[in-house]
């Protein structure tokens, strides 16, 4: 057909963040004298602000204004030219996650880019970019000088590891495994194993193979891990510059977010370490995603899009066929379902690396059974000895308790009366360093009455114990211990309020590290991820309540959590012999301390799948949540149980019913928080295809839903797509 005459301007479609639309809100229109590919980046006009947009490649049909006429739209207002746009397989990303986890584009892809593009100029963004291209073509320090016939032994250099380090058997068969197959792999290492050693080398190996090629390197809190980013910082940056490492969290300020955002997307950084944000990094040469500690929770977002960035790391990598590496001792019970046998039905390459690096034992774990214990004790007798021993020959120990503050809860001890919050449905925590009740759900914060506001009974009293009246407590029982040179025992405590000032925690983690501290109390905090060297005794207070959870993940988590902890004790293989994991239980003989004590994850997934299979849990069916939050929870519910009435009666919803099970609207765990009350009801389904289907047509549904007058007390409401907490 021949061509009208050409419009004086161009309709593109372009994302854009705004609260103002709703979730479903896909691309608006605007008007553009040239139309930029797919991925541009441009300053956009809405209302009376000026927002940061993506070009996206929807049809003007698919766009949110395809009924506003063309004479109504408004023209674009710049065009970030010197910005290469970003790649098809980073819009597709987008595009995946936000149908999957049931948000608008807009949201995600915006959440995904540094702010303060927005607000910089053409001229300092292309001075940035200049120099950022000088960097990704300057030859790496190493090569310089260096004739170009050795460049294969500079190849060599980058993958040996440093400092003549022989890889162990089990490290060479992980890595020749990796080579040679597409993966996706899980990593299933002991801690200690070297899985680390192996990161870098699969590293080494993808970057060295081409110039240009980018790794992405996710850990669950970078604050808890400074030691990952040091020893790849050490590995890379003398191989390539000290601009080739950038990290990315939520941690850094917004011009560092976003200069290490444009080294990425330029292709100057090799290597991005980072958070689960970071899963969005745009790389445009990305041939390696490695996501260590795989089965930590903090993978999964707990707000706006609430993506798994594990999840979306396995699909980011099939679609830009880069290699994708899980590791963890204690992987998710959904990878190692994923790796088992190929036969089986198997889809991730296991590797396996059970011993620790050189001699080093595991620890030996010890339990101590609290029901032959003197009544009411916090540290056992035996427990209390042990430490004792550690002190006296200047080794370090190591107690935990899930609890900070100083007692979760104070009580009358003539009425009733007990300290809870007046706003939430929770009680608020004794901290006697400021004499305050604290809320740690909505933050309510006050000095401790005098005597019981309901009685005026003087005498109230804590009850339970947190990391501080405990640490207390241990100075009190080891006041008349000392150290090998005489001098009193040192303790330090590191929970939340420890270490809530910048810097806090580094200057406590170097003390320890340092050996000026001999017991390290903490939340669970202290258990993850940290290279304790000098600490031989690790010990869980009172580990019991997860067994009897009602979340069916808490099992999960408490061995996870255990065996991570266990794996800080005797990390330096000169006091692996020596050194023990405590804990205190009354069901010393449940299971789980089974496994524990043989150090067998193995046969702790095989019990829990096999119960998660009879109970068609995940991994062997799909959840989704809707939470809903209003004044009252009728409202809260009424809005659930409506929408969940009106799938019923809508075709294109209710054909998949049949599919999938709805549970009626309940009240949150914790149903109340800061006056507002909240309820969920719970989707599941045998078939993700089903349910992906039944919550992209319900999301319609629930709109009209929350628009109706009975529902006008909805203050907010969402999906979370396979939740992990129930
Ligand atoms: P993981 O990540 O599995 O806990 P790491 O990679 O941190 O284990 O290794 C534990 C310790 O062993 C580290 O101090 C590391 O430098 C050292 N290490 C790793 N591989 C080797 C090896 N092949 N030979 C000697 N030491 C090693
Ligand atoms: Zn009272
Ligand atoms: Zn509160």
């Amino acid at each position: 057909m021949p061509q009208a005459s050409a419009p004086p301007t161009s309709q593109i479609q372009v994302l854009v963040h705004t609260p103002a639309y709703s979730q479903m809100a896909s691309a608006l229109s605007y008007l553009s004298s040239e139309v930029p590919p797919p991925g541009t980046l441009v300053r956009v006009p809405l209302g009376q602000r000026e927002l940061l947009g993506v070009v996206w490649d929807d049809s003007p049909a698919q766009a949110q204004q395809s009924t506003v006429e063309p004479a109504k739209l408004r023209p674009i207002a710049g065009v970030l030219t010197s910005l290469p746009p970003l790649s098809s397989h980073w819009r597709s990303l987008i595009s995946f996650a936000a149908s999957y986890y049931q948000r608008a584009k807009g949201e995600v892809a915006l959440a995904a880019l540094p702010p303060q593009l927005r607000d910089l100029s053409q001229v300092q963004l292309g001075r940035k970019l200049k120099k950022l291209a000088k960097i990704a073509n300057q030859p790496t320090p190493a090569t310089t000088g260096v004739a170009a016939d050795t460049t294969a032994a500079l190849q060599q250099a980058a993958v040996a590891a440093p400092h003549g380090v022989v890889l162990s058997a089990e490290q060479t068969v992980a890595i020749d495994q990796f080579r040679n197959h597409n993966g996706p792999f899980l990593l299933f290492g002991a801690t200690g194993s070297g899985k680390t050693e192996v990161f870098m080398h699969c590293t080494a190996e993808l970057l060295a193979a081409s110039p240009q090629a980018q790794a992405l390197v996710m850990v669950p809190e970078i604050n808890l891990t400074p030691q990952l980013e040091e020893r790849f910082k050490a590995r890379f940056c003398s191989l390539y510059g000290m601009e080739a490492v950038v990290s990315m969290h939520s941690g850094m300020t917004p011009a560092q977010r976003l200069n290490s955002w444009l080294a990425a997307h330029s292709g100057a950084a090799r290597i991005v370490l980072g958070t689960r944000m970071a899963v969005f990094a745009s790389m445009p040469q990305l041939k390696l995603i490695i996501v260590d500690e795989e089965h930590d929770p903090s993978y999964k977002s707990g707000e706006g899009a609430r993506y798994s960035a594990r999840d979306l790391a396995i699909y980011r990598g099939h679609l830009e066929g880069a290699k994708v590496m899980l590791g963890s001792a204690t992987p998710s019970l959904e990878s190692w379902h994923h790796s088992r046998p190929a036969p089986e039905g198997g889809r991730y390459h296991r590797l396996e690396m059970p011993s620790r690096v050189g001699s080093g034992q595991l620890p030996l774990v010890r339990r101590v059974d609290m029901n032959h214990q003197p009544k009411a004790c916090i540290i056992s007798p035996p427990l209390l000895a042990a430490i004792a021993e550690r002190i006296a020959r200047g080794e370090q120990s190591m107690v935990f308790l899930n609890r900070r503050g100083y007692a979760p809860v104070l009580q009358c001890t003539d009425c009733d009366w007990k300290s809870e919050c007046p706003h939430c449905s929770a009680y608020r925590v004794y901290h006697k360093i400021d004499r305050t009740l604290r809320c740690h759900h909505c933050g309510l914060s006050e000095r401790v009455p005098r005597a019981c506001p309901a009685c005026g009974n003087p005498d109230i009293a804590p009850m339970g114990r947190g990391t501080e009246r405990l640490e207390e407590h241990l100075a009190e029982l080891l006041v008349q211990v000392h150290r090998p040179d005489g001098q009193p025992v040192r303790i330090v405590r590191i929970d939340a309020d420890t270490t809530r000032l910048k810097g806090a925690l580094e200057s406590q983690l170097a003390q320890v590290h340092a050996g000026d501290v001999d017991v390290l109390v903490g939340t669970q905090m202290i258990a993850k991820g940290h290279d304790f060297r000098r600490i031989t005794l690790v010990a869980a207070v009172n580990p019991d309540n997860a067994l009897f959870s009602s979340d069916f993940r808490a099992p999960e988590r408490l061995f996870s959590l255990l065996m991570q902890a266990a794996g800080r004790a005797g990390r330096d293989s000169a006091v692996a012999g020596s050194s023990e994991m405590w804990l205190q239980t009354f069901h010393p003989t449940h299971p789980l301390y089974e496994s524990l004590k043989k150090h067998d994850y193995p046969t702790f997934a095989a019990s829990q799948l096999k119960e998660r299979q009879q109970a068609a849990m995940p991994p062997f069916s799909f959840q989704a949540l809707v939470r809903s939050e209003a004044r009252t929870q009728e409202t809260a519910q009424g809005f659930l149980n409506a929408a969940s009435q009106a799938a019923g009666e809508q075709n294109d919803t209710a054909a998949l019913l049949a599919h999938l099970t709805r549970y009626p609207a309940v009240p949150m765990g914790i149903a109340r928080i800061a006056n507002i009350e909240r309820a969920q009801m719970l989707i599941e389904s045998p078939s993700r295809a089903a349910l992906q289907k039944f919550l992209n047509a319900w999301q319609i549904v629930l709109h009209q839903t929350r628009a109706l007058p009975e529902c006008k007390g909805v203050l907010r409401w969402a999906i979370d797509v396979d939740p992990l907490n129930i």
